[in-house]
């Protein structure tokens, strides 16, 4: 089962529970049942879900719970803490610390998403301050340095590689002196995917971090492989200590088996790939990963998100408006011009349960673009008490029709664009109140928000 199954199982579990008019323990057996199914179908180990159960019931006890308690939401605060607590990856091995010289060099299968992630990994770091600079160590693939030139030129990044010379070793141990030499805080080498033989290809990876001595080897892994993760995993780490994992292509449909595999095996998981863009790169974090996953959304990841890609003088505006939680039509217009203006405000929504994955699904950002300006040309038909209203109840019939006819659009699409704000106006009502967290403060947001 890969993990979007997982997630929707276990959080359609957690609602049954949450409609049943008494919370006995029939109700809390039959949803820790369901949950159960569905960790064993994604091949968690059968002691694994047993604990967790075990561990559920001692801290729900439904007859020590006095009647006032909210035991709904102490039940599905014991189980968002189990899933966390069985997720949780263990530490890396190192990490790099800022202004000092760190090599790390990236293993993994060709086709993994390496030598795009070692370009993520190294923009993540530049655009927090650090020197990062990339060696292109991969002699073997034809295109390996191009590849790699091409991404750092694009991100601004200081490379290093040969077309000329064969031997991966001597490049790298050339690269990594040269960088050293520059005061790079952040060398990063890039080894080869494939080889003609896969204990070649071992051989070749020993050699490499042999003479460079990395601080930190990570391992690039695809979350589409499912089960054969672990396998995969076990292989590189026979041949070199691999102190850290990256996960790629979470983004995909369906995907993220292996992820899951690696987790539950405590594989030290720092930073997921979410697309093929640069920035489309996270810091690995299990709270908001199951909060995501049960649909909860993630609120931490949005804050960020915010400072990240909002500009600085529209953040306390749209800060604000959040924290009031007050979702006019206006305010979807307005965001709906930022989204439409600033290709990457779109990912900051996309942190938020139901506001990208309906309105603007991955792959479909065409489509997505071309409803958006639909639904402004109808708002833009609108009054401005209509706009400035978050009262539904003030679209009446008539109030449709004239908007209908003012934007030549169908009374069907009016509708749906209404529907459309009384979705999103609900996520946004759950921001109301929010303490607005300066930057550094997200931990504590996130604590917040989840429980
Ligand atoms: P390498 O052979 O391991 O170095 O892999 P590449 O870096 O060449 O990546 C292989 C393919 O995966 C490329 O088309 C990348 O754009 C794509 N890719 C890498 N990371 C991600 C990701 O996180 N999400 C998606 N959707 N594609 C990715």
């Amino acid at each position: 089962m890969v993990l979007a199954q997982l997630g929707g199982s276990i959080s359609r579990a957690l609602q049954q529970m949450s409609n049943a008019t008494i919370i006995d323990e029939k109700v809390l057996n039959e949803c820790l049942n369901e949950i159960t199914r569905a960790l064993l179908q994604a091949d968690v180990q059968f002691k694994l879900v047993r604990d967790m159960q075990t561990n559920i019931k001692k801290i729900v006890n439904l007859d020590d719970l006095a009647a006032g308690h909210n035991k709904r939401k102490i039940i599905q605060q014991a189980i968002f803490n189990e899933l966390c607590k069985m997720l949780d990856p263990g530490k890396p091995s190192f990490t790099p610390k800022k202004g000092k010289t760190s090599v790390v060099m990236f293993v993994g299968l060709q086709g993994s998403g390496k030598t795009t992630t070692c370009t993520k990994y190294a923009y993540y770091h530049q655009k927090k301050g650090w020197k990062p600079a990339l060696v292109c160590a991969d002699t073997f693939r034809a295109g390996a340095f191009d590849q790699l030139k091409q991404n750092a030129t694009k991100a601004k990044i200081p490379f290093y590689g040969s077309y000329m010379e064969s031997d991966p070793v001597k490049i790298a141990v050339e690269g990594v002196e040269r960088f050293k030499k520059e005061n790079c805080d952040l060398i990063i080498v890039d080894t080869s995917g494939r080889h003609k033989q896969e204990a070649a290809l071992f051989e070749e990876m020993r050699q490499v971090s042999e003479a460079t001595k990395p601080d930190l080897v990570l391992f690039v892994m695809d979350s589409s492989i499912g089960q054969a993760a672990f396998d995969q995993a076990q292989a590189f780490k026979q041949s070199v200590a691999v102190g850290a994992v990256i996960v790629t292509k979470m983004d995909g449909h369906a995907k993220g088996g292996g992820a899951l595999k690696l987790l539950l095996t405590k594989s030290p998981v720092i930073f997921i790939g979410t697309g093929e863009h640069m920035d489309e790169f996270e810091v690995f974090d299990v709270k908001p990963f199951v909060s995501r996953l049960l649909g909860m959304g993630d609120w931490s990841g949005f804050m960020d998100k915010i400072h990240e890609v909002v500009p600085m003088d529209q953040q306390p505006e749209l800060l604000q408006k959040l924290s009031e939680g007050n979702f006019t039509l206006r305010i979807m217009y307005e965001q709906f011009q930022n989204i439409l203006k600033m290709g990457p405000i779109g990912q900051v929504f996309s942190m938020l349960p139901g506001f990208s994955a309906e309105l603007m699904p991955k792959g479909r950002e065409k489509e997505s673009q071309a409803k958006i300006k639909r639904y402004m040309t109808m708002m833009d038909s609108m009054t401005n008490e209509e706009l400035d209203s978050s009262n539904p109840k003030l679209m009446n019939e008539s109030r449709i029709m004239r908007i209908a006819r003012g934007s030549g659009r169908h009374l069907r699409e009016v509708m749906e664009m209404l529907e459309e704000y009384k979705r999103l106006a609900k996520i946004w009502s759950k921001m109301k109140g929010l303490k607005i967290p300066k930057k550094g403060e997200m931990s504590a947001l996130s604590r917040n928000m989840n429980a």
